[in-house]
């Protein structure tokens, strides 16, 4: 839920900063906010992330209340050296250690046996902590000059989609949080991917950019957690990371997925649009490059190129947050191939329809 303007009586300071070119003298302020224990949000190279003290209970209990976010679904814990790993853990797995050294700093966060020096309000109550090591220079430099282990979930209200802009923070956040940092759009556009590495064969709790492929090709092999491949609410799957199991991404419209031969997605998606059209609703199609020119109902959208999945990751969660506020009613997707990127773009999809996917 969106809080009502009359609960936004904080003043947000928005600072624009120029990601590839600033002077760390830039965050000074930032930092300090961190330091004092209250609320920055940041850009990434995944989606903005809304940081605070991780080490601090009161400062982590403030993103809890700001995003209203259930307070048994643990946040990321961002370090900028790889000396905090040693900190924070328990243990260190070989494994663990090899998948940091290859993609730290970068879009993957790893679950650990949690130290006592992580408090349990920063993990959901888990012994377990997740960490990871951006690779955005602004999120590296504040993580860096704060001094502080930054707790950082999206920074978004809880259930809507993930900002990739600082337009998408500002609309959520704005009068709650103490600064917003306009660092441009995040490049990936999609959450990290999460690897647990507690256990002998790791397990991917959440696919993004990093793939399976690439983990593999560092530790060998990686499972997948049975909620990542299966719909939670079916067969009362617990999924192991907790934020998994709650509806995700979701649109304002009802959202639902096409999948089958381009030809027939596109008669099948005409059709439904035309039938939703007149009877009064407001439509809105996600088709791609490729198909955007035979759709003739409705908003249209294209969302990037099938040559580039990447562009599709960067502009998902915009195009959901544009079709909320064209006011759509109905919103109808082509779907992907469930395959390296494709996996994480419809798993964030497939949350995002309610597992809602027709086969045509
Ligand atoms: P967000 O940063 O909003 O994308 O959410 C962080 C994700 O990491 C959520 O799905 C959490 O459930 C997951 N997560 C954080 N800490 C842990 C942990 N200790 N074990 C498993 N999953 C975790
Ligand atoms: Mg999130």
């Amino acid at each position: 839920m969106l809080l009502g303007d009359e609960f936004k009586t904080m003043k947000t300071k928005i600072v624009t900063i120029d990601s590839n070119n600033f002077k760390p003298d830039e965050l000074k302020e930032a930092a300090e906010i961190l330091r004092k224990g209250g609320l920055v949000a940041f850009p990434t190279e995944t989606v903005y992330g809304l940081g605070a003290d991780g080490q601090n209970p009161d400062a982590s209990g403030k993103i809890y209340a700001a995003k209203g976010r259930p307070s048994d679904n643990p946040l990321i814990v961002h370090i900028a050296d790889l000396k905090a790993l040693k900190e924070l853990t328990a243990i260190c797995p070989e494994k663990g250690r090899q998948l940091a050294e290859a993609f730290w700093p970068g879009p993957l966060t790893l679950i650990f046996n949690k130290s006592s020096k992580v408090p349990y309000s920063t993990t959901g109550g888990l012994n377990t902590v997740a960490i990871r090591m951006p690779a955005h220079p602004i999120a590296y430099e504040l993580i860096r000059s704060s001094g502080v282990y930054v707790a950082a979930p999206s920074a978004n209200v809880s259930g809507r989609p993930s900002p990739t802009k600082a337009a998408h923070v500002i609309e959520d956040l704005n009068g709650i949080i103490d600064m917003i940092i306009d660092g441009g759009k995040a490049d990936i556009g999609l959450e990290s991917t999460i690897v647990d590495v507690t256990t002998e064969v790791p397990a991917i709790l959440r696919p993004g950019y990093i793939t399976a492929e690439m983990i593999e090709q560092i530790i060998g092999k990686v499972e997948y957690d049975k909620a990542v491949l299966t719909r939670v609410q079916d067969f009362n799957i617990k999924p192991k990371a907790p934020g998994m199991k709650y509806k995700h991404y979701a649109p304002k419209g009802d959202l639902t997925i096409y999948e089958g031969n381009s030809k027939s997605v596109v008669r099948a998606i005409n059709k439904i649009a035309e039938e939703k059209l007149l009877t009064g609703y407001k439509v809105g199609i996600i088709g791609t490059d490729e198909t955007v020119s035979y759709y003739h109902k409705g908003i249209v959208k294209t969302i990037g190129t099938r040559k580039d999945e990447s562009t599709i990751a960067g502009s998902l969660f915009e195009i959901l947050r544009e079709f909320d506020s064209e006011g759509a009613d109905y919103i109808y997707t082509e779907s992907f191939e469930n395959k390296q990127l494709g996996q994480a773009i419809m798993n964030r999809l497939l949350k995002a329809a309610g597992y809602h996917i027709e086969k045509v």
